[in-house]
């Protein structure tokens, strides 16, 4: 299914173009339009779904299925060391369109692309009810 105000489904549908890398009759790949670093890249299903939790577990098996030579092939041609692989989910983590992407955003090192995040400590006890909470929340 698609999303007519998508703008990810309109470069789906072909109406709004973009610099395709990869393309198959269930993932697209390509060129971030606002790239942090070169060569960043986007991956997304063709069906519109708008984040990982409300994504058929077999259709995000494809996006994993095609990570590793989609991010060889980004790191690759880029001459970069690394990469990283974000997905944003929901506007308090960052996501801007909601329909559920990948970045790969290919790094070198000292490049200053993604700063280091506010990593904290779990106080004495926290961490083990913390991790009770979601194991109750592990719908399997
Ligand atoms: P997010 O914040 O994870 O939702 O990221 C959305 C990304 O989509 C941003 O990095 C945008 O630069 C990118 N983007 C938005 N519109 C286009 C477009 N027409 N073609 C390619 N990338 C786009
Ligand atoms: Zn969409």
């Amino acid at each position: 299914m698609s999303d007519h105000n998508c703008i990810f489904c309109k470069i789906i549908a072909g109406q709004i173009p973009c610099t395709k890398i990869y393309e198959d009759n269930q993932i697209l790949a390509f060129l971030d339009v606002h790239p942090i670093s070169e060569g960043h890249t986007l991956v997304v299903l063709k069906e519109h779904t708008s984040r990982v939790d409300s994504t058929e577990p077999l259709a995000m098996a494809r996006i994993g299925e095609m990570l590793p030579k989609l991010t060889a092939s980004v790191k690759n041609a880029m001459g970069a060391d690394g990469y990283n692989v974000l997905c944003n989910n929901g506007a308090s983590a960052g996501q801007v369109v909601e329909h559920m992407h990948f970045h790969i955003i290919p790094r070198k090192t000292n490049d200053g692309v993604v700063k280091h995040w506010p990593a904290f400590q779990y106080p004495d006890g926290r961490a083990a009810v913390i991790a009770e909470k979601i194991r109750k929340n592990l719908a399997l």
